[in-house]
């Protein structure tokens, strides 16, 4: 075999990627401290780089050290930084089981080395850790739900899978004893070389998920009203215009309620402005948990909300107008002193034929907000029945 390729120089050049991985994935770490996932996938490859810089020192170092101490580093590291690719991939692997799986593999790989002096079965013993992993990361990989278009997890899932054919042929020439007489070493060869290739990838795929994770995080606080969490006018905007396209479309009926807090000056300059806060939160709760998922439920303003119900009409709408006043009416407030409460006045409308636009519907939900208000607050009532025709 030509000195370039032996598998010690191949080991070590291994390593030195593993090394220049471990920075990477610790500088991502730092940048995004809030992502537990990163915290994992730096220590871990970490810990595996040391492992197998120790491994790498075979028949030069104590054997203690390149055989145990060794996978000390390397099982663990690799454990974390493959579950930290199942956390991020929307799992939740168990530590203490994944830990008890090293422990018990370890233990095993001692005796191996040091009872049954039985070298081949040790080296099998590690590479089925490697198999197990790779194997239930990939799973957790391709099964990992990705908004539409975004492949990172699909890409990943198809690395390890070629990680694990690569780690199963190895293991499959130690259990049946396969050689082969051009190089008997092609399944080590193989296998290092996948991994080679495979970890520089899986480290760029990993930092272009915390970006492309980063960037949703960003999209959904711009579309959030940050004190109530509901979505604010702009994301309304958005999704009224899909709404009322798709309701055109297929003359599907669409209803809009008017939400306002009575008299919320008053219960502002009598109990503070931060128990105003308190009450718009659980308002905006409260109101939440009387509406379906698809149900848009928005902060247009100050103290008034937007319920953007698709395919109701307006009897529907007004049913659930009235449990959602319902709602907020029982609702408490929590303060230090008292126990308060809130009461909101609901305005509804539906869409029909001879509606151009949304903001017309706006308009007649608004009308008969100010008429639910004079007429005593605390009350919901339907805009426009009498000029609405039907839904044509
Ligand atoms: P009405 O029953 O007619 O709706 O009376 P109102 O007092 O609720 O209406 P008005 O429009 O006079 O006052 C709205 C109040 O809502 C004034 C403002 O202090 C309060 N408000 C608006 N936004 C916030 C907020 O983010 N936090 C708090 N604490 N109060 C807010
Ligand atoms: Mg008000
Ligand atoms: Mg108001």
């Amino acid at each position: 075999m030509s000195p370039i390729l032996d598998i010690r120089t191949l080991v070590l050049i291994y390593v030195g990627v593993c090394i220049g991985q471990a920075v990477v994935l610790v500088y991502l770490w730092s940048v995004q401290r809030n992502y537990p996932p990163a915290k994992d996938w730096a220590i871990g490859s970490l810990m595996f780089a040391i492992g197998l810089f120790l491994f790498a020192l075979r028949n030069q170092a104590p054997v203690i050290l390149t055989e145990i101490v060794s996978n000390l580093f390397l099982l663990p590291g690799l454990m974390l930084f493959n579950f930290g690719i199942v956390k991020a991939s929307g799992r939740k692997p168990s530590l203490g089981l994944g830990l008890a799986f090293c422990t018990l593999a370890i233990g095993t790989l001692a005796w191996f080395t040091f009872g049954s002096k039985n070298y081949p079965a040790a080296v099998l013993t590690q590479n089925l850790v490697f198999l197990t992993l790779d194997l239930y990361t990939a799973y957790a990989c391709l099964q990992a739900k990705t908004t539409k278009g975004n492949h990172t997890f699909r890409i990943l899932g198809f690395l390890f899978i070629v990680l694990v054919l690569a780690c199963s042929w190895r293991v499959a020439g130690g259990v049946f004893d396969l050689t082969f007489s051009f190089s008997p070493t092609l399944p080590r060869l193989f296998w290092i070389a996948t991994s080679l290739i495979s970890f520089p990838m899986i480290t760029v795929l990993l930092t272009l998920h915390t970006s492309q994770r980063l960037q949703e995080e960003i999209h959904a606080q711009a579309r959030h009203d940050t004190l109530t969490d509901a979505y604010n006018r702009r994301a309304f905007t958005e999704f009224a215009d899909k709404e009322w396209s798709r309701s055109v479309r297929h003359g599907y009926p669409l209803s809009i309620l008017s939400v306002d807090i009575d008299h919320f000056k008053e219960f502002n300059d009598q109990h503070g402005h931060q128990t105003g806060d308190d009450a718009l939160v659980q308002v905006s709760k409260s109101a939440q948990t009387s509406l379906r998922s698809n149900d848009i439920w928005c902060r247009y303003g100050g103290e008034e909300f937007i319920a953007l119900l698709p395919n109701t009409t307006i009897d529907q709408a007004m049913v659930v107008a009235e449990r959602l006043r319902q709602s907020v009416e029982s609702t408490t407030i929590s303060s230090s002193s008292d126990t308060l409460r809130v009461s909101v006045s609901i305005g509804v409308a539906e869409r029909s034929s001879n509606h151009s636009s949304l903001s017309e519907v706006l308009a007649i939900s608004d009308a008969a907000l100010y008429k639910a208000k004079a007429a005593g607050r605390n009350r919901v009532v339907a805009g426009g029945r009498e000029e609405q025709g039907r839904l044509g």
